[in-house]
């Protein structure tokens, strides 16, 4: 099917997401006071892929503390989502924990002593607790495929196993990679799971501590900097939010204090971002002045 240039093109590297019809585009806003906004496919679940690399680098944070910071970077790469160039450089630490190489690692982290069933089941535990939603699954065709084709990821997880820098087998640690990026989510479920790194790492409906204020911050700089990939600044540019995109054409944005924005639509641009999305959330933070560099009032 002919795509329509402006939508961009969905990911096709496996088959359930090729088959995702390119013309939906879901929106949901939750507010800070509570409220929920939701528009076109907002309801539809769609596979969350990177974005889920939010929630792991959370809890794995929750497990390993600052010493994380030891074994992955907090630097954009300026590289592609699965790109190994760096990796030699940088003796097997990966620049940041959005990167692929970056989220394996953080994954190993979560696998700790576990077994992969049970790591993945704290991962669906976790986003499930966040959004406040016991529907929220793994799609097991979307990890199935993904495990098929994993070429690339089998290399890096490999090249940094070579560097020490991943502790359980690679086959265990992409297992649980692959299912977390498998999350099927809805843009309602989605920026609800987000609402923590709105409101200061609270969850806003159990009052409890999800992250410190600083480690809130922390991920919230971390989105602004490295969540699109090799397209953060140009994110950063055009929307001044921060973001955590996925190539199943997610994108999961905070407005620190006021929203957690969830849109979606398939079609990609040449780096791998919903194009759609990024232009619908351009034109909200242009009509509302939620970019967290437009002056806030008082
Ligand atoms: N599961 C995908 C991969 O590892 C995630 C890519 C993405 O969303 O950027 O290739």
């Amino acid at each position: 099917m002919a795509q329509a240039p402006e939508r961009g093109v969905p990911a096709g590297y496996i088959a359930p997401l090729a088959a995702v019809d390119s013309a939906r585009f879901g929106i949901a806003i939750v507010t800070a006071d509570g409220r929920e906004f939701a528009g076109g496919d907002g309801d539809m679940t769609f596979s969350i892929q990177s974005i889920s690399k939010v929630f792991a680098l959370t809890l794995a944070l929750g497990v390993a503390g600052d010493q994380l910071w030891t074994r992955v970077g907090v630097e954009p790469s300026g590289t592609a989502f699965n790109s190994i160039v760096q990796l030699e450089h940088e003796q097997g630490i990966p620049r940041n924990p959005f990167i692929n190489a970056g989220a394996i690692v953080v994954t190993d982290v979560l696998l700790g002593r576990h077994e992969p069933r049970e790591a993945i089941g704290e991962m669906l535990r976790f986003v499930r607790m966040l959004a406040g939603d016991k529907d929220i699954f793994v799609d097991e065709t979307v990890a199935r495929a993904e495990e098929e084709t994993g070429f690339r990821n089998l290399a890096l997880a490999n090249y940094m196993r070579a560097f020490g820098n991943l502790r359980r087998p690679v086959e265990q640690v992409l297992g649980v990679y692959f299912h977390h990026c498998a999350l099927a989510m809805s843009c309602r479920q989605l920026a609800r799971a987000g609402r923590y790194l709105m409101t200061g790492g609270r969850h806003p409906e159990t009052g409890h501590s999800i992250v410190s204020a600083r480690r809130a911050r922390r991920i919230n700089a971390l989105m602004l900097t490295c969540g699109h990939y090799d397209g953060s600044g140009e994110f950063a540019f055009r929307v001044g939010l921060p973001g955590k995109s996925g190539v199943g054409g997610g994108i999961l944005t905070i407005v620190p204090g006021v929203a957690s924005i969830a849109v979606w639509s398939p079609g990609l641009n040449e780096r791998g971002n919903s194009q759609l999305g990024t232009f619908a959330l351009e034109r909200l933070v242009h009509r509302t002045g939620w970019s967290i560099f437009d002056p806030r009032p008082g």
